[in-house]
């Protein structure tokens, strides 16, 4: 399907919040996401680069490549937000929903609770630890979440990468090891020359790293000075929360994250206690970084269980 121009140019480019709204914060937490009340809850569009939009709304971030291929969707948020997506796809496409792939950057409900309404319209595609997780009843630090039905299951899986050639260019899925979780994949548009990163990246804000699902605070260390040796300077960044990055802001992020080790191994080896670490703080330039899932307190410990476990 072709896009018209004028699809692209009346769709609303809404200037992104920096902040993450209440509902993105109960949506995680709770594990019975499927039951909040996502009426009220909007979704919005933003032109990224070449054939790659943002879509934001109280789950993770959604990136959607569109062109003469048609869409293929990084992330679906919830179920009941669906309808909302779709409508959103129709503008980018000019029209008619034409959706070919579904990419999932990990399994939890705030990226992937649209499964259930996508995987009958497209195949979803994931690290093969996404399918394992979803298809078995998860004890997670946020709350349990139980099997997801048949047709939200990814059913093409991979390991180490996938490339999709798509809308003139490769859309590469790139596995990285234990970082927010054991199944992230970070998806690079690579001549559009933008990447999502999944919740590998929580831009400006401390991350969760997701410790029960064979995450690792140095795993996701590793993972960002991977990615950052491999996109250019002026790539745009899709973080799973925040606002649209760049690579500096990447780059910062990946600082907050050493210094946080740092200061977290250091006070290990000198015989403070988690609680010790908390009241101490991290550096006040990092105070800005700290919102209503995850406080500098929260993060603290993130790291501390993190470290104590490796
Ligand atoms: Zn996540």
């Amino acid at each position: 399907m072709k896009v018209k121009p004028e699809g692209r140019a009346t769709l609303a480019r809404t200037a992104l919040s920096g902040a993450l709204g209440a509902a993105a914060v109960a949506g995680l937490a709770r594990s019975a996401v499927a039951q909040q009340d996502m009426s009220e809850a909007e979704i919005t569009a933003t032109h990224v680069a070449g054939n790659v939009y943002m879509l934001q709304g109280p789950g993770g971030n959604m990136g959607v490549s569109v062109g003469a291929d048609g869409a293929l969707l990084v992330d679906d948020q919830f179920a009941p937000l669906a309808d909302k997506i779709r409508a959103i796809l129709a503008d980018l496409l000019g029209g008619e929903v034409d959706l070919d792939f579904v990419l999932n950057t990990h399994w939890h409900p705030d990226h992937v609770g649209g499964n259930s309404e996508f995987g009958p319209e497209a195949p979803i595609i994931a690290h093969t630890n996404v399918r394992k997780r979803m298809s078995t009843r998860q004890e997670a630090s946020f709350g349990a979440v139980d099997p997801s039905p048949s047709e939200a299951l990814p059913v093409i899986t991979f390991g180490d990468s996938v490339s999709i050639h798509f809308n003139g260019e490769e859309v590469r899925a790139i596995h990285f090891p234990h970082s927010h979780t054991d199944g992230d994949a970070v998806i690079f548009f690579t001549s559009s020359n933008v990447v999502h990163m999944g919740d590998v990246y929580f831009a400006g804000l401390f991350p969760f790293v997701d410790l029960t699902s064979g995450g690792s605070v140095r795993g996701v260390i590793e993972t960002v000075a991977r990615v950052l040796e491999q996109v250019p300077a002026d790539a745009r960044v899709i973080p799973g929360h925040g606002p649209l990055a760049t690579v500096d802001g990447l780059r910062e992020y990946l600082r907050m994250l050493e210094e946080s080790v740092v200061f977290v191994s250091e006070g290990i080896a000198a015989g403070k206690s988690l609680e010790d670490l908390q009241a101490e703080g991290l550096p006040e330039r990092w105070a800005d970084w700290s919102w209503s899932f995850i406080s500098g307190e929260r993060w603290i410990e993130n790291v501390y269980r993190s470290l104590q476990g490796s």
